[in-house]
C-alpha cells in the first residue's frame, strides 16, 4: 500500500494547524502555509469565542451531542486558553422563539447539559413580558490568542514547517505522482511537490478549488459584523445568549477584554451561495468594502429585552466572513465536513464548523495518518 509521507496544510487557522500537528505527528513531513503574517488571525480569531457546551442547537440534537462530547475534550487539552470566570444565561425568549422553556430544558437534559433556574436577581435582569424564562448554565469562553501561541508550540514540538505570509496559488497533479502546489509567499513564487494536499482554508475553500481547476462545493457565506463592547460594571462577568430566533448574544471576548456582541437580525450583513454559477472570494470582497457598523440596531433591540445592555459602549466591530454548509439552513446543525480526494486525487478539504468540532475533523483522519496512538490496534 502506498503511504503519503509528504503533506501541505493550506490555511493557518485553528483546524488547519491542528491537522498539521496531527499528520506530523502520524510520521509526514508537513508544511502548513499561511497567506496571514500570523497563524489564526482570520475566522479563528474574529469570532464569537464561545466553547460551545450544546445549549445553543435545540433543533439539531447531533450538534447538542457532539458539543457535549467535544466541549471536555476542548477544555482539557486547552486548559491555559479557557475563561471560566463568567456566568453563562440563555434566556428563552417568549415570542418568535424556535422553543419553549420547556422544550429547552427537555434538550439539555436529552443531551447531557447542567441547566438551572438562573438565581433570581439575574433573572431580573430581563424583561419578563419579553421573556419567558432565564437559565444559568455551563458555558465557557476561549482566548484566541493564548490559542495561536498553543498552536504555535504545538506546531514547532511536531516539527510542522510553516510558512507564512505566503498565499497558495495553484495545485496541480505532478506527471510523477503527488501534488504541486505553487505558493507566492515574500520571496517570490516557489513549489512544493507532495504527496497530499489539505484544504483548510474555510471562507475561501472554494477559492483554493478554484485555483486547483476543481469544482466549488456548495458553501453558503456570510459578511458577519461582531461588535466589541465595555460591559457595565454589573454585567462584565456575565455571558447572555437570548434562545432561539432573531435576537441577541453577548459573550466575554477574552483576548481583548471586552465582550463581542452580536445579533442573529444584524450580524449577517450581505451573504452568497458558491455554486456552479460562480464563486466569490469572502476576504477579498471584505477587504474592499467599508460596510457600516450596525451595533446601535443590535442594542436597540437587546435593550428591549435586557434594559442594563443601554449602558454598554461599542469600542469596535470584528468583521468576518461565516461559511457553513447550506444543508444546515434549516436545523442550524454544524457539522464538519471532511473529503478526499475532492477533484483531484491526494486533495482534501475541511470545512470547519466550530472550534470544538476540530476532534470530530482529528477522529476522521485517515488510519495510516493519524499518530500511532489513535490507530486501532
Ligand atoms: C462571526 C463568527 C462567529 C463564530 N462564533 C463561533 C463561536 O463562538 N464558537 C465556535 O466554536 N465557532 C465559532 N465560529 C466558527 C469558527 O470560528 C470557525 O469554524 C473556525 O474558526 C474555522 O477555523 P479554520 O481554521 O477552518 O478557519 P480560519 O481560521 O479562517 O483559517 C483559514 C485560514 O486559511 C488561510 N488561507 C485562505 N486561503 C489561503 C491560501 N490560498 N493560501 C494560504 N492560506 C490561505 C486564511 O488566511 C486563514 O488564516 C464563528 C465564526 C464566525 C465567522
Amino acid at each position: 500500500m502506498h503511504t503519503a509521507r509528504t503533506a501541505a496544510v493550506v490555511g493557518g487557522g485553528f483546524y488547519g494547524c491542528m491537522l498539521a500537528e496531527w499528520l506530523a505527528r502520524g510520521g509526514m513531513q508537513v508544511e502548513l502555509v499561511e497567506r496571514e503574517d500570523d497563524l489564526l488571525r482570520r475566522a479563528s480569531l474574529a469570532n464569537q469565542a464561545r466553547v460551545h457546551g450544546g445549549y445553543h442547537y435545540p433543533r439539531s440534537l447531533l450538534t447538542g451531542l457532539r458539543s457535549r462530547a467535544n466541549l471536555p475534550r476542548f477544555v482539557a487539552e486547552f486548559p491555559d486558553c479557557i475563561d471560566t470566570s463568567f456566568t453563562k444565561i440563555y434566556a428563552i425568549a417568549a415570542r418568535h422563539s424556535h422553543v419553549t422553556a420547556r422544550h429547552f430544558v427537555g434538550f439539555c437534559r436529552r443531551i447531557g447539559a447542567p441547566v438551572a433556574p438562573a438565581p433570581a436577581h439575574l433573572a431580573r435582569l430581563f424583561d419578563p413580558a419579553l421573556v419567558e424564562a432565564v437559565f444559568a448554565v455551563e458555558e465557557f469562553a476561549f482566548d484566541a490568542t493564548k490559542l495561536r501561541r498553543a498552536c504555535r508550540r504545538r506546531l514547532a514540538a511536531a516539527g510542522v514547517g510553516v510558512r507564512l505570509t505566503t498565499e497558495v496559488t495553484h495545485i496541480a497533479p505532478h506527471p510523477r505522482g503527488g501534488l504541486v502546489v505553487t505558493a507566492r509567499g515574500p520571496a517570490g513564487d516557489h513549489d512544493l511537490w507532495v504527496d497530499r494536499v489539505f484544504n483548510c482554508t474555510y471562507a475561501r475553500l472554494n477559492t483554493l478549488l478554484a485555483a486547483a481547476g476543481v469544482a466549488p462545493i456548495p458553501l453558503r457565506h456570510e459578511v458577519a459584523e461582531m461588535a466589541l463592547v465595555e460591559m457595565p460594571e454589573a454585567l462584565v462577568h456575565l455571558g447572555v445568549t437570548v434562545m432561539c430566533g432573531p435576537f441577541f448574544s453577548v459573550m466575554p471576548f477574552p483576548s481583548r477584554g471586552l465582550h463581542s456582541f452580536s445579533h442573529v437580525r444584524y450580524t449577517p450583513h450581505t451573504s452568497w451561495t458558491d455554486g456552479p454559477a460562480g464563486i466569490l472570494d469572502g476576504h477579498r470582497y471584505l477587504a474592499a468594502t467599508a460596510p457600516r457598523t450596525r451595533f446601535p440596531l443590535m442594542l436597540r433591540d437587546a435593550v428591549r429585552y435586557m434594559p442594563a445592555l443601554a449602558d454598554c459602549r461599542q469600542v469596535d466591530s470584528l468583521w468576518e466572513i461565516k461559511t457553513v454548509l447550506p444543508a444546515n439552513d434549516k436545523d442550524d446543525g454544524r457539522p464538519i465536513l471532511f473529503e478526499h480526494d475532492v477533484g483531484l486525487r491526494g486533495l482534501s478539504c475541511v470545512l470547519a464548523a466550530k472550534i470544538d468540532n476540530v476532534f470530530d475533523m482529528l477522529d476522521a483522519i485517515p488510519q495510516a495518518d493519524a499518530p500511532p496512538s489513535r490507530r486501532a490496534a
